[in-house]
């Protein structure tokens, strides 16, 4: 069930509102559709957010806002290691935390 809702914010003007508090949430569109997809934008980003957690960087140690057990590495490791080691960034080689 979605926890957001697109709503007319006038004559050809759509909006994503946020059910628990009728907040608005996006900018205004001129399609439905257009409002649409950014309700699943926003929809993704707030599970994201609703999983994220602190987690100490395997690499340096640096506390940073972890995505999920996916994400063990802070953003300038991923990057570095990225580069240097793309195998590193498969999940599959991790263990469960
Ligand atoms: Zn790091």
């Amino acid at each position: 069930m979605s926890a957001f809702d697109v709503k007319r914010a006038g004559h050809h003007r759509y909006s994503v509102y946020r059910k628990a508090d009728g907040a608005r949430v996006s900018g205004e569109y001129s399609q439905f559709s257009l409002a649409d997809a950014a309700r699943l934008r926003i929809e993704r980003e707030s599970t994201r957010r609703a999983k994220s957690r602190a987690r100490d960087c395997m690499t340096c140690g640096t506390t940073f806002m972890s995505e999920g057990a996916h994400n063990r590495m802070c953003d300038p490791c991923r990057t570095r290691a990225g580069r240097l080691d793309a195998q590193i960034m498969a999940p599959a080689a991790w263990p469960e935390w």
